[in-house]
């Protein structure tokens, strides 16, 4: 757009009107690749209680200098209904400007109800909400350095990963509510199928009650039965899955395959010995052999050291892990994670 404007407007020295907040990062960029002399002017457009008839006026902020005679460049970050110009090009009306031009990075043509010409488009987009470089939600997202839909359907996965211990279900419990997410607990799952003695039950049992993982092959098989029992889903919490990197990628092609992904790896952290003394605690009430037993809880942290730490990476590479401070109240938990949640609502990663 910097060399498109240059090429029309190389004998001018043009006034670049940058319209803030959404614009700045447009503007950083479009400045260091325009070639010619220009100046730059920020402003952002306020209304305030008038005295005229229809109570509200809109005024330019922000603009220091006489526009008169020059040729001025407004540089917009999206256009969509064109309320926002038709106020900014009613106000530069009333100065005697040689000439004024539109520069927008983003146009939306479907909602565009303006006469107003746009000399200078970007990209021309569908009427979807986009965030990110520059561009914002509720405030948010304006650091992102690439662009994103907003994700409205709310349609989130999560992996709740961690140790034994560092509450993983207790917290899964809480998001499940509060998000309305379908959770899946695959030791939930073996332990309902053990006792009721099923033939899953019966293949998981002896690995379990030493501690071990089950194998892969039982485990995804038994994960995605789970998976396709919710069709309806707003999204998932796995939660004890995946554990290895076969089973990240088996979650992968089966979300794939229904053109949804983990949008987000969320470890909650505590150390060892931290999570023993929780795992000893809790073994004394639930009953479970694996919990009462110090020698098959180390057992069970070998195997994630071994197993599932290396999924860190995996998840790091694809941009999709987070790590939350696992110690304190379990209402202090809830929000940390609320806090990644709430974040992943405004990208569709
Ligand atoms: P949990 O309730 O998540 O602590 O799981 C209890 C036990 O169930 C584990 O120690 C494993 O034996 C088995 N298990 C649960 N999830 C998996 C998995 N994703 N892969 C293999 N084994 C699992």
């Amino acid at each position: 757009m910097a060399s498109e404007i240059y090429s029309s407007l190389k004998d001018e020295n043009p006034v670049f009107v940058v319209v803030l907040n959404g614009a700045f990062v447009f503007a950083s960029d479009f400045a260091k690749n325009y070639p010619g002399n220009c100046e730059f002017e920020f402003v952002r457009l306020a209304s305030y209680e008038g005295t005229n008839s229809s109570g509200e006026v809109k005024q330019l902020l922000g603009l220091n200098k006489s526009l008169e005679e020059r040729t001025v460049v407004v540089l917009e970050d999206i256009i969509d209904t064109g309320n926002t110009l038709e106020e900014i090009t009613e106000i530069f009306s009333k100065e005697k400007i040689k000439q004024l031009y539109i520069a927008t990075l983003f146009f939306k043509p479907e909602v565009f109800k303006k006469e107003i010409k746009i000399d200078y488009i970007g990209l021309k987009i569908p009427n979807k909400f986009i965030v990110g470089y520059g561009l914002d939600y509720n405030g948010l997202g304006r650091n992102f350095s690439q662009v994103y839909e907003l994700n409205n359907n709310r349609m989130i996965n999560l992996v709740l990963f961690g140790k034994p211990g560092a509450g993983k279900g207790t917290q899964a419990n809480f998001l499940k509510e509060k998000y309305q997410l379908v959770h899946i607990s695959t030791g939930d799952v073996f332990r309902f199928n053990i006792k009721n003695e099923t033939e899953l039950g019966n293949l998981a049992k002896s690995y379990m009650d030493k501690g071990d993982l089950v194998p892969d092959e039982i485990t995804i098989n038994m994960l995605n039965a789970e998976v396709e029992k919710n069709p309806d889903a707003n999204g998932f919490i796995f939660d004890g899955f995946p554990r290895t990197t076969k089973q990240a990628k088996a979650l992968d092609d089966l979300l794939a395959s229904k053109n949804i992904a983990v949008n987000a790896t969320i470890a909650l952290e505590a150390n060892d010995e931290v999570l023993i003394e929780r795992l000893l605690e809790r073994g004394k009430s639930s009953g479970r052999s694996d919990d009462q037993d110090e020698g098959k809880i180390r057992n069970r942290f070998d195997e994630y050291n071994q197993k599932t730490a290396p999924l860190i990476d995996y998840y790091k590479n694809e941009e999709k892990f987070f790590s939350v401070d696992g110690i304190g109240s379990i209402e202090e938990i809830t929000e940390r994670l609320s806090d990644v949640i709430d974040g992943l609502m405004i990208s569709s990663k």
